[in-house]
């Protein structure tokens, strides 16, 4: 796919020009040709042409004379010499005098002249750049109309490297709702035989990095007709007020361009829900205003296809959302075990690679990663592979990018005093034989205690050893003596604890609170929903919606259900305490161990 956009350099090339010219003509050619030019001359001229009878008006001031000549195209002055016989030669001469004689210009002229001449004559300047654009358009009609108030869209007209559907891996649900939009575009006369008209827009929300762009973009490569491709926050960009004028100016173009699409990404920069405050944000309310009018404004027959893409639907306006606009919901969501092996298959056939990776293994590890993560691991392992001065990626690369994009790099020169990894060691032995020794959790796929630019000072893998969709209450609350697993393992060997476990201690709660308020996983509660997500696909945060006793109350229960599950821990790491001194020695000598060397180990 090609993107065309036109510099803007040739218009405002044009404008400085008309000021610079503006500026010139003010300064040094209007007030010499406006102003009236008077000439100075000696009294013997003004004495010789009075006699030969060569003076049209004469105005005789105190210390000035001034006159014309006869037909009063020409001024002179001269200085009065207190002549007595001026007023006799003046009477014999036949010139009139006793008036004025105008010397400078009327100031509306002059006006006129300075300032509406250039106006006009910038105005014919810009007239006829436009046209000759318009000239130029119609040479390359994918050429775009640009300049102060226009959409500012990119239009993507199709080329050889173009993205198709078979770049995006998974998402075979969104795929489908699109691959109609595309049949539709292509033949249209299908749909309308049967009287079906299409869906004038689908709105993509889901994740960040989930893809949605990359299909719109496949879609543009599909479709085979103009794509018109701008983002919610370029309405509101550069030049503030013109956003409503930007919405009107993409969909004219659009319609001229019939039949094709526009791709709206990030729509939440401009679709905000309108909250009615006075002072509100006028600007922006226009804007989406426009947008729905325009919406409204054409039949979906004339074949104009309308994307958004926004990773936070919830906070749209429910105007936009409306059957007849946004009508169709397509969701990306995170893939799934199959939809990140097709992913890193995508993306890894980018990169050269020794024939020996396991997909499986390595989707398996980065569950919960999105599209956006599993290309940036594919990346990291090929940079990898070229610093270690290989010329293939391995397994081995993919697995230990999938660390660098979960927890950072290696920090090489951060370097842990004896005890401090002996603390590190204890701590994330502690994780794993906590998550061991509850059947419920999963197998350990690695322990290290190598510290990582994120700040971890070391860390267990997890790996879920089949795609879960459903937890049940026993399985969180082993998952929260998990996370308690650590601290537990340094209290009950050192009679110390540390700071290591801070963000154990967040995910713990945050968990234990989610069971009580969102899941009604509490005997006290039940099924009631005491939270709201708020951004459901942006770290979902939540917000209250109970009384302020109800609050002081689930505070407790959180407190206790943790307090429980760490005591859990406690329990079952002291029941196996030679096996946790064993495994951690091991790990505080090696660094590493695999999921492997600590099930041996823990078995035997
Ligand atoms: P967003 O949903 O935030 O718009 P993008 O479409 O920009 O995400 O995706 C970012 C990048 O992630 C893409 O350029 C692509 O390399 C990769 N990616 C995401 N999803 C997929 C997918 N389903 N198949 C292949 N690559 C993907
Ligand atoms: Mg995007
Ligand atoms: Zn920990």
């Amino acid at each position: 796919m090609e993107e065309r956009r036109p510099s803007k350099k040739p218009l405002i090339f044009y404008w400085t020009i008309a000021i610079v010219v503006f500026f010139l003509l003010n300064i040094f050619v209007f007030p010499s040709f406006l102003s009236v030019q008077i000439q100075e001359v000696d009294y013997r001229t003004f004495l010789t042409l009075l006699e030969e009878k060569q003076i049209g008006q004469v105005e005789v001031e105190e210390n000035q004379i001034t006159f014309t000549n006869l037909d009063a195209s020409k001024i002179y002055k001269t200085g009065n010499m207190n002549d007595p016989e001026l007023i006799d030669r003046l009477v014999d001469s036949g010139a009139g005098f006793g008036t004025e004689i105008k010397k400078e210009t009327d100031p509306l002229l002059y006006s006129l002249v300075s300032i509406i001449l250039p106006v006009a004559l910038m105005f014919g300047v810009w007239t006829f750049i436009s046209k000759k654009m318009a000239q130029q358009m119609g040479k390359n009609p994918n050429m775009m109309q640009f300049g102060m108030g226009k959409s500012g869209a990119k239009l993507y007209v199709k080329s050889d490297n173009s993205v198709t559907f078979r770049d995006v891996a998974g998402e075979e649900e969104a795929k489908e709702l699109l691959r109609e939009i595309v049949d539709y575009l292509h033949a249209p006369e299908k749909y309308a035989r049967i009287g079906a008209s299409l869906p004038k827009g689908a709105l993509l929300v889901g994740p960040p990095g989930t893809g949605k762009t990359l299909l719109a973009k496949a879609v543009a490569g599909e479709a085979n007709v103009p794509f018109f491709s701008i983002s919610g926050s370029e309405f509101v960009q550069m030049f503030v007020g013109l956003g409503a004028a930007k919405v009107r100016d993409l969909f004219r173009q659009a319609k001229e361009k019939a039949p094709c699409i526009v791709f709206i990404d990030e729509i939440d920069a401009i679709g905000k829900k309108r909250d009615g405050r006075i002072g509100g944000n006028d600007e922006q309310e226009q804007t989406l205003n426009q947008l729905l009018t325009e919406m409204d404004g054409f039949d979906g027959s004339r074949g104009v296809v309308i994307l958004a893409a926004t990773n936070r639907p919830e906070s749209l306006d429910p105007a936009l959302l409306r059957p007849g606009r946004f009508d169709r919901r397509i969701p990306v969501e995170l893939p799934d075990l199959q939809g990140r092996i097709d992913i890193l298959k995508v993306h890894a056939a980018k990169v050269r690679t020794d024939g020996n990776e396991d997909y499986t293994a390595i989707a398996r590890a980065a569950s919960g990663c999105s599209g956006a993560e599993l290309a940036n691991i594919v990346n990291e392992a090929a940079l990898r592979a070229v610093r270690q001065g290989r010329d293939a990626v391995s397994q081995e690369d993919l697995m230990e990018s999938i660390e660098v994009v979960i927890a950072g790099y290696q920090k090489k020169n951060k370097i842990l005093s004896d005890s401090e990894k002996r603390v590190v060691a204890y701590h994330e032995v502690g994780h794993a034989l906590v998550a061991a020794l509850q059947n419920h959790s999963a197998p350990v796929e690695k322990i290290t205690i190598i510290p990582r630019t994120s700040g971890a000072l070391g860390y267990t893998m997890q790996v879920d050893e089949g795609e879960r969709f459903l937890l049940t209450k026993t399985e969180l609350e082993n998952k929260i003596t998990t996370f308690t697993g650590g601290r537990a393992a340094e209290e009950l060997v050192f009679h110390e604890i540390s700071t290591g476990a801070s963000n154990d201690i967040e995910q713990a709660t945050k968990l234990a609170r989610a069971m009580i308020t969102r899941y009604g996983m509490s005997e006290e509660f039940g099924m009631v929903a005491l939270e709201h997500t708020e951004n459901q696909y942006l770290g979902g945060d939540a917000s209250l919606a109970c009384s302020s006793q109800t609050q002081t109350r689930i505070d407790e229960m959180t407190v206790s259900l943790v307090a429980r599950q760490y005591k859990k821990a406690c329990t079952l790491l002291s029941e196996n305490i030679e096996k946790l001194h064993k495994i951690s020695a091991y790990l505080y000598e090696r660094e590493t161990l695999t999921g492997e060397q600590f099930m041996e180990m823990l078995k035997s």
